[in-house]
């Protein structure tokens, strides 16, 4: 799989092809508020390199999983809501209904929060 897809929608965001309400960005991922939030704070971090789904990681992909949880942290001061707490979210697969075929974690937060999830 090529690290840029161009049929793919999160590519052409994390390549500035398609613009995107962007929170936090460095070499490795972008982070974008959701169009259509679930919660107050609804932000989708995604790593550069073009990886379908979790399932999809491979050995060397490891370190683009730790940016990913690295930016999560960062992400989540820049929004505001790291004292008061999110959750990192990753649908992967039909059951967790996963629609966009590009590793995201859905940062949430902004709000007091149920368990469980569904
Ligand atoms: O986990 P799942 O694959 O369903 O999440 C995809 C997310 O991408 C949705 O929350 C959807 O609102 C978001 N999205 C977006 N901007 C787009 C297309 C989808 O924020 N242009």
């Amino acid at each position: 799989m090529p690290f840029h897809d161009p049929d793919c929608l999160f590519c052409k965001i994390a390549a500035g092809e398609v613009p995107a309400d962007i929170v936090y960005s460095d070499d490795h991922v972008v982070a974008f508020r959701d169009i259509q939030p679930v919660a107050d704070e609804h932000i989708l971090i995604i790593p550069r390199k073009h990886i379908a789904s979790l399932s999809h990681l491979e050995e060397g992909d490891l370190d683009i999983a730790g940016h990913i949880l690295s930016a999560a942290g960062k992400t989540a001061e820049k929004a505001g809501i790291a004292a008061s707490g999110y959750r990192l979210v990753f649908n992967t697969g039909p059951d967790a209904l996963q629609s966009v075929f590009h590793i995201h974690g859905h940062l949430i937060g902004g709000q007091k929060m149920g368990w469980p999830p569904f």
